[in-house]
This record gives C-alpha cells, structure tokens and sequence, in this order.
C-alpha cells in the first residue's frame, strides 16, 4: 500500500471511493446501524439513501478509539500531521466531482455555490497545514525561563449545521488535527452525507481513532456534549442550539466554540458606483437563498440613493434564477428543509399582517412551481420599521430588508442595535471615512467595501449572541489547545 505523501504526489485513484452507500467510520472500519434513517433531496422532497443511526454504544466506541489515538497523534510531529491534511486535501481533490454533486443533492446549493465550498474546503485544509504555533518565551534570564505552550486538549467533538456541510466541518476537523487532537464529527441529520463520505476519505489518510465520523437523529448531538470522554466542542448552529450545548458542556466543564447566528447589517453610503455595489449586495444577500450566517441581511441606504439603490437592486435580484442547485443557470437553489421552509414563509407572511411594502417578490413559489422542492422566491422589503421581525431576527431565507439613514451616528447605533456581532460592513470611495465607521461597529468581521470575506489564516467568529470564542487562523488554532505556562528555575 502506497504511503499517504505517495498517494498525493500522484493523484492517487486508491483515493477515490464510491457514493452510493454511506457508513459511520469508527477506528477507520466502516460501520452501519441496527437502524438508519435517510434525508431528502430539498429540491424534489425525493427519498435520499440510509445513513447510519448512530447509539450511545457507537459514540462510546468512538470515544474509547479516539481517547487511544490521542496520545500517539499528539506525540505525532507537527509538519508529519500537517502532511496529513495535505493528503486530506488531495483525498477530497480526487472526488471533487462526487462531493460536489453530494453537496447539491444535500443541501440544495446552486452547483456554482457548490464547487466554491469544495474548492474552499481544498483550500483550507492546505492553508491551515502551514499554520504554525510555536512556543513563546516570555522570560530568559540566569535565573529562570518561563515559557507559553500549546498541547492539544484531548477529544474533540465538531458539531457541525446543514448549510455548509464540507467547508464548516474541514474548518474545524483541520486545526483540530493540527493542533494534535482527536476528533468526532457530527453532521447535521439533514446534510450526512458529505461528511460521512469525509470520515471514509479520512480513514485512508489517518491512523485510527484521529478522524471518527458519527451520523445520528436528533439525540446524537446531545449525547456528544454530555459525553464525559470528550474534552472540546466546537459548535456551528443557531444561536438558540449554540446556548443548550453551553449549558450541557459546562456540566463535564468541557472547552467550548460556538459559532452562532448572524444579522449582519452594511451600511452603504452616497458615493458609491451603483453599478459596482448593488450587485455585490444583491450576491451578498442572496447566495445560497440566504442561508449563510454571515451574509448581508439588512442593508442601510443612505436616503440620497434610496431611491435608485432599492430600483437597481430589484432590477439585479429578479434575474437571480430559483430551481433545483444542479441546474447551472440557478443562483438561489431550495430553502434546506421543511422546517426552515415553514420559518421563511412565515416570514414572507408577514409581509401581509405587518403591512410592510415588497419592493421584489413576497409570493410564495411554492413547491407546486417548482417540481415538489421548497422553493421560495427572493425578496426585498422597503424600509420597514426597525423593530419589525425582518429587521431584527435572522431569517435564514432569501429575503431581506432595505431601510433608509441619513444620520452617521444614528446609522452606526441602529446597525449595533442587536443581540446579534457575527459580520458587519461599510461601502464608501471614502476609505478613511469607511475605515473610521468600520471600527465603530461591534462584529467579529468587519469589512470595508466588501462583506463575507473569509480565510483558513483569518480569524473568524461572532460578538455578543453571535458565537463564544473564534475559529482559525493562529488565533482559532489556539482554542484547539490548552495554553500551559512552564517555569524552568534555574538559580535552584
Ligand atoms: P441548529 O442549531 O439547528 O443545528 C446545528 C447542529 O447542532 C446540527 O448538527 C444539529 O443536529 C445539532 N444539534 C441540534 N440540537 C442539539 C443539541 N441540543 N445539542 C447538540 N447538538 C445539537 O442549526 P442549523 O439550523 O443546522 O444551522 C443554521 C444556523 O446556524 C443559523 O442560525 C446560522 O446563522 C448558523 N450558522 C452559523 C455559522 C457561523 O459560523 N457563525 C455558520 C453556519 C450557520
């Protein structure tokens, strides 16, 4: 059997693997369950196939391979485990044509928002092998060295969401391995399917028990944040989600990330080339039918382009095609599941009872338009009040809010003015302007001129109800370890 550098120096086909039957991977065996249960196409509400159940008996299993593997792993060399997420990489780089078909089928994303998430997945896994955490010395006298060291914390578990199933599972179980932990991967029981495909590819890279993938029901999750064998989560989700596995890690004390929800406003100001920027903002509110938790979800335009900034984005966003993710020419595929279905158009009802104004759409498709998926077409709401529901909660759905400023001040206060601090931005030719506002604004990512820009050597997270703690970049890398201070005395 070729080693693993082997295989990626030539593209190995040993990496290939098929797509039809999907197992949990335990020990780098492939398991099913007594039971299974299957997801559904969001596109057609068709029958997808069985995945693993997966019982406590399994999670101890994992848990019991996974604590063994540690300390081997962890006594791994750095640049030997970065290696091994390069091959990871070229593992996933071999199936990219499977995996991106999984994604679509799964979640429902447009095929052109698919092949980006593969190749951003690809591309975080090399960036986050070239991450380095060295030890720092604070203190190097006759007398004594004081050094700050990162060992990794043991088992970990990721909990991972159904809008980006591959990226936001390589984004943690990649400086989780780095950093010399285990871990236990848990997709969304409506998106499996790619990150079970991911634990199998994993097996063919890594030494058993450091990549276990465990797919369940609704109960898996909870079962993993009580686990007393697990030493860390990290968490992607909703906000109401991220506070119950809070509450359940503090009882075994383990280390937490939460990654959460988002409401994130852009502030747009009058001299801005419309041309240029409603078409960003309408991509950046849009993509993926709005089911991004950092996407643009209310848009402040000053009141001097009100006017031809709400005509020119509706104009831009009735091209946006909605149907099925595999066709080339949609940009908003299906809304991911009945549930989050059944949220957006109670959201686009209350169009009607709140008398808000649609500038764009507020017509419910309908799945009867649209070959039996939940299908929901864009919608732009014009200048609403600011404590209506679609200005102050995330509505996870294409559509979006379009309110008018006029006031700096009572712009930055109006954009700050919520539980939630994932992403912010500010669009002005003025960049000192921009810059100077930007920093006003209380968000884990803030950009001028942009918005939803992300990096594996950025770090990334939310203020406030939007996350606790931040992933990658040095900065995420270090929340994959403890932090231990050594005092070396010497004057002994
Ligand atoms: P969710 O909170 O319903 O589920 C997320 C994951 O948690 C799933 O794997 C689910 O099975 C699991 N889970 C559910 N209940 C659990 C419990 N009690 N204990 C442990 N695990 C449990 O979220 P979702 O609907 O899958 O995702 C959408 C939300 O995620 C949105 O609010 C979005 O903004 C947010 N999100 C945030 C980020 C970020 O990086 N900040 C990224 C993507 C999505």
């Amino acid at each position: 059997m070729p080693s693993t550098e082997e295989r990626s120096a030539n593209g190995d086909a040993s990496y290939k693997i098929e797509f039809t039957k999907f197992y949990n991977t335990i020990n780098n065996e492939l398991s099913s369950t007594a039971t299974t249960r299957h997801s559904i196409d969001p596109a057609t509400q068709g029958t997808l196939a069985e995945v693993p159940v997966s019982t406590k008996a399994d999670l101890d299993a994992a848990v019991k391979h996974a604590r063994a593997a540690f300390p081997p792993w962890a006594a791994t060399p750095w640049e030997e485990r970065a290696a091994k997420l390069r091959a990871f990489a070229d593992a996933i780089e071999v199936n990219k044509h499977e995996i991106t078909h999984m994604v679509v089928l799964e979640s429902g994303k447009a095929i052109t928002t698919a092949n980006i998430e593969v190749s951003l997945a690809v591309n975080h896994l090399r960036e986050t092998a070239k991450l380095q955490l060295p030890e720092e010395v604070l203190e190097d006298t006759d007398e004594r060295t004081t050094i700050v060291r990162y060992p990794p914390i043991g088992v970990a578990a990721a909990i991972v969401p159904w809008n980006w199933p591959l990226l936001l599972c390589v984004g943690k179980l990649g400086p989780a391995l780095l950093a010399g932990n285990t871990i236990i991967i848990k997709p969304s029981p409506f998106t499996p399917y790619t990150d079970l495909k991911l634990g199998e590819l994993g097996a063919k890279v890594f030494p058993p028990g450091v990549l276990q993938v465990l797919s369940g029901d609704d109960d898996l999750g909870p079962m993993i944040t009580e686990h007393p064998g697990i030493d860390k989560i990290s968490f992607t989700g909703s906000t109401f989600t991220g506070k119950k596995v809070m509450e359940s890690c503090s009882r075994t004390l383990k280390r937490v990330t939460l990654e959460l929800g988002g409401n994130d406003a852009a502030i747009i100001y009058p001299d801005v080339d419309l041309d240029k920027v409603v078409p960003k903002i309408a991509i950046l509110a849009f993509l993926s039918t709005g089911q991004v938790c950092m996407l643009v979800k209310r848009i402040y335009v000053h009141a001097s382009i009100y006017e031809s900034f709400r005509d020119a984005l509706v104009a831009f966003t009735r091209n946006l095609r909605t149907g099925p993710g595999s066709d080339p020419e949609v940009f908003c595929g299906p809304i991911q599941n009945s549930m989050q279905f059944a949220k957006v158009q109670d959201m686009y009802a209350s169009i009607a009872k709140e008398g808000w104004t649609a500038a764009l759409g507020g017509v419910d498709a309908g799945p009867e338009h649209h070959s039996g998926g939940y299908f929901i077409e864009p919608a732009i709401i014009d200048n609403p009040p600011d404590d209506s529901r679609i200005v102050t909660e995330e509505p996870f759905g294409p559509i979006v809010p379009l309110l008018k400023w006029e006031d700096e001040e009572d712009v930055v206060h109006r954009a700050n003015d919520t539980k939630m601090g994932l992403g912010a931005s500010v669009w002005s030719k003025d960049i000192q302007r921009a810059h100077r506002v930007a920093r006003k604004l209380e968000a884990g990512s803030v950009w001028v001129n942009s918005h939803f820009d992300v990096s594996p050597n950025v770090p990334f997270g939310g203020h406030k109800w939007s996350g606790l703690g931040m992933e990658w970049g040095v900065r995420g890398l270090k929340e994959w370890c403890n932090t231990q201070s050594l005092w070396l005395r010497k004057d002994f």
